[in-house]
């Protein structure tokens, strides 16, 4: 008689070659060996036995989901380490606090609205300056050199204007005088730019956007290639309190595995509502990385993989009427956030951008008439039908 005692695999090990797609879904799927689970469960417990294998002690310093929540997300930036925060804004929060009194920051200046708040509101009570420049003009790259500040704070693309920023020659320019450099990579996805291997110290996500991609858990990120780095995120995490839960970490987990896929169709459905868009009599303006019209379209083709789901449309409205167009989709929700599998659009000047005078927002390009979309997963017909029915009324 033929016996076979069933065994678990030989070597679970991820071939050191395998692809994003593949690490997605196989990196970070530890802490489930002794049950055989496919997939990890989640730990919810606030405390482990002291002398525990794993040597976790307290979930604010560190968790089973959070471990893998990091070694994935280290995989998919092509980082040594990421150490993950209860949202982004924790993340930035992580980073902002490693400064101290008298030190400077040159920004971009067309950043996300709440990384603006906190330096704005919070990190300038604690004698930091910040400084906010186009950073999409090399013109101005000479201010890094002369300032040598302690951080350089990119975004790109940005919000909300897609501008995009060159990397590799503002991390050459940091470096001359010693700058660290942040590149805050949520909108480009993990899968579509990878600050790291354009010369970046840090990539900064809100995974709450494309890495989870469900709209439904919120989370950040930190990714880096040296020690020193990690250290002064993994001391964050536990001494200014900004851990995630483990759900909401194994929730992103989940999402991450998919981001591959879901970023393919962003980029495409996006591609194609921005090129028909352009081409459509009622359209003022559209933008778009990865649309020739687009001012820095060959940085964009050179940095990024894709153009992601981001895309901006200027259809000659005033405020009431852009609001109204809105109100005239059924497949876009009007609210706040990005990169979930639905489609969504905002109205930054009543939005993300409300406190910004007027005249601050138009001279930054943020006119009454600009709708900001973030792209779905749904089939693109749907959604060029969506757009093309609203347009065509008022
Ligand atoms: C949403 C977002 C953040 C903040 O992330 P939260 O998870 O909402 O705290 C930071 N940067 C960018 C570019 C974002 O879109």
């Amino acid at each position: 008689m033929f016996e076979c005692a069933p065994t678990m695999r030989d070597d679970p090990t991820v071939p050191a070659d395998a692809r994003f797609e593949t690490r997605a879904i196989h990196i970070g799927q530890d802490y489930r060996s002794e049950t055989g689970a496919v997939i990890p469960p989640i730990y919810m417990t606030s405390t482990f036995e002291t002398g525990n294998p794993g040597s976790f002690d307290y979930t604010r310093s560190g968790n089973p989901n959070f471990r893998n929540l990091q070694t994935t997300l280290a995989s998919l930036e092509n980082a040594k380490h990421a150490t993950i925060f209860a949202s982004g804004v924790s993340a930035i929060t992580a980073i902002a606090f490693g400064l101290k009194a008298g030190d400077t920051i040159i920004s971009e200046q067309n950043i996300y609205g709440c990384t603006y708040r906190l330096f704005e509101r919070v990190l300038r009570k604690f004698g930091v300056s910040i400084q906010y420049v186009d950073l999409a003009n090399p013109d101005n790259y000479g201010l890094i050199a002369e300032q040598k500040p302690a951080l350089l704070w990119l975004e790109s693309p940005t919000n909300p204007l897609l501008k995009i920023l060159d990397i590799r020659a503002l991390a050459d320019v940091a470096h001359s005088v010693g700058t660290a450099v942040v590149v805050d990579n949520t909108f480009a996805s993990s899968l579509l730019q990878k600050p790291l291997d354009l010369g970046a110290d840090l990539s900064l996500l809100s995974t709450t956007k494309y890495t989870n991609g469900h709209s439904d858990a919120l989370g950040g990120a930190v990714c880096s290639n040296t020690d020193e780095w990690q250290e002064k995120m993994i001391f964050a995490q536990k001494a200014l309190g900004l851990q995630p839960s483990p759900f909401d970490t194994w929730l992103t987990s989940r999402g991450a595995k998919t981001e591959a896929l879901r970023m393919e169709r962003h980029n495409a459905n996006a591609l194609t509502l921005a090129t028909r868009l352009e081409a459509h009599p009622r359209v003022k303006s559209v933008r778009y990385p990865f649309l020739p019209s687009h001012p820095q379209y060959d940085l964009a083709k050179k940095q990024m993989t894709g153009g992601s789901g981001m895309m901006l449309a200027d259809f000659g409205h005033t405020q009431e009427g852009a609001l109204a167009f809105i109100r005239r989709l059924h497949l876009f929700t009007q609210a706040e956030s990005l990169g979930g599998i639905e489609s969504l659009v905002c109205h930054p000047a009543t939005m993300t951008h409300a406190s910004v005078p007027k005249d601050v927002r138009e001279a930054a390009g943020i006119t009454d008439g600009l709708i900001r979309f973030s792209v779905g997963i749904e089939h693109v017909e749907d959604l060029w039908i969506d757009i093309e029915r609203a347009l065509a009324v008022g």
